[in-house]
């Protein structure tokens, strides 16, 4: 078996120990396994080893691995969507995960228009207020929430937000419930559920978990340690 069909049998039964703590249904829960600067072999190895969703950051470096890779994989977009880059991202990702203005919001919903798509996205928060990241303050978003929720193409799924950097995994989770309860309140003044959380990495999954997590982004606890950065994104 391979290292990273090994990792993925791990983190599933660290997910289902975290979903039993909080009385959760593992199958409540997608792992979404963060690809960014790993090659289409390890992709594979994951797909061998069953896997079927993938995260990436970077639409150059996503797309010519999408391509290379079996059409009956998912794809999450979850880096930072720049505008002259929604067609070629709608195009090619099932779920966006960082939608994070009411402008980009529109826009999207016109090119999913013209392409004939319904996308699944997830609005996100800016947690911790902080400027080197993007997302929705949350003031803002619930000022402008009807309008999104308008939009006839884009399908709002839920919230996606990344705390700031901490000692540890349990400093997250404050973060990861004010998440959550800013989900339950627009879910409360909108009558529209907003059902899924995207929220957790390779640090901190189990925690997301048991503050609510339906979808959890895992990278490097499944490919190994990233051998350079991505400009503009996390490690
Ligand atoms: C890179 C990245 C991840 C995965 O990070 P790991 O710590 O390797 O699990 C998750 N979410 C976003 C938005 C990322 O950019």
């Amino acid at each position: 078996m391979s290292e990273i069909a090994e990792n993925l049998g791990e983190i599933r039964s660290r997910i289902a120990d975290a979903c039993v703590r909080v009385g959760r249904y593992p199958s409540a829960v997608e792992l979404i396994a963060v690809s960014k600067t790993f090659p289409v072999d390890a992709i594979g190895m994951a797909v061998d080893a069953g896997h079927r969703h993938f995260g990436e950051s970077r639409l150059q470096e996503a797309e010519p691995k999408i391509e290379a890779l079996p059409g009956s994989l998912h794809w999450h977009f979850i880096g930072n969507v720049q505008r002259n880059k929604v067609r070629r991202i709608l195009s090619l990702f099932e779920v966006v995960h960082a939608v994070d203005s009411l402008r980009l919001a529109r826009y999207a919903d016109e090119i999913a228009c013209e392409l004939g798509l319904f996308p699944k996205v997830f609005l996100e928060v800016n947690l911790g207020g902080e400027t080197s990241k993007g997302g929705f303050d949350f003031d803002a978003l619930r000022s402008e929430i009807d309008d999104l929720l308008s939009l006839e193409r884009l399908e709002i799924i839920g919230l996606m937000g990344i705390p700031p950097a901490g000692p540890d995994a349990e400093s997250a989770r404050p973060w990861f419930a004010t998440l959550r309860g800013m989900r339950d309140q627009l879910a409360d003044e909108t009558g529209v559920p907003l059902s899924f959380l995207s929220m957790g990495m390779s640090g901190d999954f189990e925690v997301a978990i048991e503050e609510g997590a339906t979808h959890v982004r895992v990278g490097s606890a499944i490919f190994g340690k990233r051998a350079y950065r991505v400009d503009g994104e996390l490690g």
